[in-house]
């Protein structure tokens, strides 16, 4: 796994730093945000350090596809497998850790 020594996910997936894990497995790793903004709110992350989305769509496809395939199971558990996916990129969109992550936003009716 690549990781980052300076980034708070790269210390999260080792444990360094604690979380609420909702799913995991050997590529991934998903656990509650600590800031929610809906009923549900799960951060889906690679386990290895890709900056954005975007770095992690070139080098590797299909663990984005696996991403929003955990999305997909996480919103079928939680809410009828409806859900907002959400990656923000770069600072002026909201990107605040500059370790990949989806935001599954789900658990009840979202606003537009
Ligand atoms: P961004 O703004 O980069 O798209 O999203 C970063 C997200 O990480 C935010 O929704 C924020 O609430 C969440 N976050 C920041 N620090 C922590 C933390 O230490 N633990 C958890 N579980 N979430 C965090
Ligand atoms: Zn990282």
């Amino acid at each position: 796994m690549s990781q980052e020594n300076d980034c708070l996910f790269c210390k999260i997936i080792a444990g360094d730093i604690p979380s609420t894990k909702v799913y995991e497995d050997d590529t991934v790793y998903a656990f509650k945000d600590i800031n929610p903004k809906a009923k549900v709110h799960v951060l889906i992350v690679p386990k290895d350090h890709y900056p954005n989305v975007a770095a992690l769509a070139k080098a590797e496809p299909a663990r984005l596809a696996h991403i929003v395939e955990v999305a997909q199971s996480i919103a079928d558990a939680e809410f009828h497998g409806e859900y907002r996916l959400v990656f923000n990129t770069g600072v002026d969109a909201g990107q605040t850790v500059f370790h990949v992550h989806a935001h599954v936003l789900t658990g009840e009716v979202l606003d537009e």
